[in-house]
């Protein structure tokens, strides 16, 4: 166990946005602070230097969490894991419900260790292939004109978002690697202010940047339903409830998958993935035995498969 001090409190800190990265609200408070360096920021937020890697999806460092703000801010941890990480996807590998990690319901004191999150994250491959810090330039503007800066969101950096599932416009990629966010703040209004939007290329676990410009339809859906999925999946119940819809969804799926052999040429190819060797099995019995089957599947596939059997992402999850 890491023996960690226990930082003072912080003068001030910044409220995080709607769908705001824990990271992205550490940055603003390194640029209000008007500290010279990273190193100075980061001894002050953690008590030790750490990266700060984890904090851009994870429910990283959330033991320093009192010494940030107040009790009676509401702004718990429970409140940040909802809103400030991407750690409710996890429920796509592991259906127990993060409030696991509150006994007795006391969201001030969470019990996590590293393991807990790091595993079922990388086995979901969560993170945007890239591995560069991604952003909505519509939703950056939009943030501009509402709160006078833009921030880093978490939808953006997450595998299978490449279009904004609210403007609809393509994800840009920034010059700014993982590794660059060790030990360093890249406050996104500093960061977007100065890049030129650029979309290049990359290769998925199963999809090619080019096919994003290909089916743009399919891939809007797939950023709808990755988004629902992060604010509602937990809630749902997690992998089940998604192992029920796709069950419900079957028949019409099937028809609608079929009627778009063309597309499923173009994007796989020879070598298509697990799931689409179950859409065009012939096989009577499709679920019985591929049941578990889904539960391996990553967040962009369970995105793709949401969108393949459905019109729209919201008619799968409200129909
Ligand atoms: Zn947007």
């Amino acid at each position: 166990m890491r023996a960690y001090n226990n930082p003072n409190r912080l003068p001030f800190f910044p409220t995080p946005y709607p769908g705001e990265s824990l990271y992205s609200v550490l940055c603003r408070y390194h640029v209000r602070s008007g500290n010279a360096t990273n190193r100075k920021t980061i001894l002050q937020l953690f008590g030790v230097f750490g990266s700060l890697c984890s904090t851009l999806l994870l429910p990283s460092m959330l033991n320093c969490l009192k010494s940030w703000v107040d009790a009676e801010s509401g702004i718990n941890a429970e409140y940040i894991f909802r809103n400030n990480t991407a750690y409710s996807l996890c429920t796509l590998r592991n259906y127990h419900d993060y409030y696991r990690f509150f006994p007795n319901g006391d969201f001030s004191v969470p019990t996590f260790s590293k393991k807990d999150y790091c595993w079922p994250f990388r086995q979901c491959l969560i993170r945007h292939p890239s591995n560069k810090l991604r952003y909505c330039p519509a939703c950056a503007a939009v943030q501009k004109k509402l709160y006078g800066e833009a921030y880093w969101q978490i939808l953006p950096q997450l595998d299978g978002v490449e279009y904004c599932p609210i403007h609809q416009t393509r994800i840009a990629t920034t010059a700014i690697g993982s590794r660059d966010l060790l030990y360093t703040f890249h406050p996104a209004d500093i960061v977007i202010d100065s890049t030129t939007p650029s979309y290049p290329d990359y290769k998925s676990t199963w999809y090619h940047s080019s096919h994003t410009v290909l089916f743009p339809e399919l891939f809007v859906n797939m950023g709808k339903a990755i988004s629902h999925l992060r604010d509602h999946l937990s809630s749902y119940g997690g992998i089940w409830f998604l192992l029920n819809k796709y069950r419900y969804s079957y028949e019409i799926g099937n028809r609608f998958w079929q009627s778009k052999e063309n597309e499923r040429e173009k994007l796989f190819g020879n070598s298509p993935p697990s799931l689409v060797c179950w859409l065009t099995n012939k096989n009577n019995d499709p679920f019985e035995r591929k049941y578990l089957y889904f539960s391996d599947f990553t967040l962009s596939e369970h995105a793709m498969m949401i969108s393949m059997l459905s019109s729209s992402a919201k008619t799968f999850f409200t129909e």
